[in-house]
């Protein structure tokens, strides 16, 4: 039998608490803004991917949640990219392997296109297995960058805590630097607030109908509030939320959280033809969290939705208990709103940093 390695990996999600929408540059995928996400533990929403590389392989193979996605082998699709970029970084490094082929099976614990994220953690988890599969030595700030070239959001689910990834400039400032200064870094590890609790209540687990990669294209080309959010809004709360994680300030951040939340569905609706990721279920949670601070007299909770209809809830996790008393008072299935039986909330789905 011929020589051949294998290695299976696991990696995170990371919900934005500043939203990343849209691209200035496609080739490069540099982004229209910054933005900050708060990586989630692995316990309950995670990738798991599972590489094997041989020289027996003539191409790759992707196998997701058990189906095969052709794109693995297609030049030029987001996929592909990655594939290539870590064999380029192969041979850079002089490996052995650089030529070989791989077949990987990745799964989410999680429901997969409904704005959880999926990309994000499969992107990292699968730069970051085949980076293991090849034996690079390269660290985990190069496979960000290549991860970010799969999928934007992914160049954060390669560090834990509280992560930026930074606008960047116009122009590369050297010859070398591919990424216009487009890094992800981490602003504080996962250590940093174990005062906050997060809660992910899954409204719905159908995949959505306008991916985020065609729905930003059409944001980017449509709509004139996102430019002036990108040119004017962003780097503002950029730095206020910087300083709100520094000073483990709630008050600041759950503000920040919410009013970028809404802004990001504001340009999804000012987009044309509009996009709608929220449903009745997820604008039901938005007023139950103001009602809910209204009520314990300060802000407590803060809701975050990405694109699609799943909340992501950051809590003092001295307001946990009140919190799920409050879910489940509104979802008592006798009032009606608990539809189709959909899981709404889940134990499996409570997620609390630290890990
Ligand atoms: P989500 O909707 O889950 O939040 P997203 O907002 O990043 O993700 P899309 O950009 O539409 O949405 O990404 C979903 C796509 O990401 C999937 O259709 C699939 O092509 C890809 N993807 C998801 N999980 C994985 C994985 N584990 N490995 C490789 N690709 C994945």
């Amino acid at each position: 039998m011929s020589e051949s390695a294998s290695v299976t990996c696991t990696a995170p999600v990371n919900i934005a608490i500043i939203k990343y929408w849209g691209k200035r540059d496609v080739e490069r995928n540099l982004p229209t803004n910054g933005s900050i996400s708060v990586t989630l533990s692995q316990k309950a929403l995670r990738t798991t991917t599972s590489v094997h590389l041989s020289p027996e392989h003539p191409a790759d193979r992707l196998w997701l949640n058990g189906k095969e996605d052709a794109n693995a082998s297609r030049a030029g699709t987001r996929l592909a990219k990655v594939f290539d970029l870590i064999r380029r970084l192969a041979r850079q490094e002089g490996n052995p392997r650089a030529e070989w082929h791989a077949h990987v099976a990745s799964h989410n614990s999680f429901p997969t296109a409904a704005g959880l994220a999926s990309s994000a953690s499969g992107f990292a988890c699968l730069a970051f297995s085949l980076a293991k599969a090849y034996g690079l030595q390269a660290g985990n700030d190069v496979l960000s960058g290549i991860a970010r070239q799969g999928s934007g959001s992914a160049c954060r689910s390669l560090f834990g805590g509280y992560v930026a990834w930074e606008h960047g400039y116009e122009e590369a400032a050297s010859p070398e630097d591919e990424d216009f200064g487009s890094h992800a870094v981490q602003l504080a590890d996962e250590g940093h607030w174990p005062e906050m609790a997060i809660f992910v209540h899954i409204v719905s687990a159908e995949k959505k109908t306008v991916s985020s990669t065609s729905g930003m294209q059409t944001t980017v080309r449509t709509s004139p509030l996102h430019t002036y959010r990108a040119a004017h809004v962003v780097p503002a709360r950029m730095e206020a939320m910087r300083q709100a994680i520094a000073a483990r300030d709630f008050d600041a951040f759950a503000k920040l959280t919410m009013e970028d939340s809404n802004q990001f569905h504001a340009t999804c609706l000012d987009t044309y033809p509009p996009i709608f990721y929220l449903n009745d279920t997820s604008r039901d949670l938005i007023q139950l969290v103001h009602r809910f601070n209204e009520q314990q007299g300060a802000i407590m909770a803060a809701y975050t939705y990405d694109a699609g209809p799943n909340a992501v809830v950051y809590i003092k996790r001295e307001a946990c208990r009140a919190w799920l008393d409050a879910v489940a008072a509104l979802y008592r299935p006798a009032n009606g709103l608990r539809a189709n039986g959909d899981a709404w909330f889940s134990d499996a789905h409570d997620e609390v940093l630290p890990a």
